[in-house]
């Protein structure tokens, strides 16, 4: 009796039973490699939350600036926040 190294399932030929263990053994490696690639993505989207929450409160606190000083502060001359359309965000 010979047996597949990853599912355990019994084979009366030792070349079936190899062939059953190299079948499971690529799809072993296929969930893992969907695990971690899920694992990745989920890590993106939490990090890219984590900067749309910061630019908001940057946003926020650059809008207080301005209505208390009436002109930005230095850090709003980025070009690019100059040109962001600050309504995207309701701000
Ligand atoms: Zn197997």
């Amino acid at each position: 009796m010979y047996k597949c190294y990853v599912c355990g399932k019994d084979f009366q030929d030792p070349t079936e039973a190899a062939h059953c263990t190299l079948v499971c053994s690529r799809e072993a490696e296929r969930k893992l490699a969907e695990q971690k690639q899920q694992a990745l993505m989920a890590e993106k989207e939490k990090r890219k939350s984590e900067v749309d929450q910061a630019y908001k409160t940057y946003l926020s606190l650059e809008k207080e600036y301005r209505k208390d000083y009436g002109y930005t502060s230095a850090s709003c001359s980025d070009p690019f926040v100059t040109r962001f359309p600050f309504s995207v965000l309701g701000l």
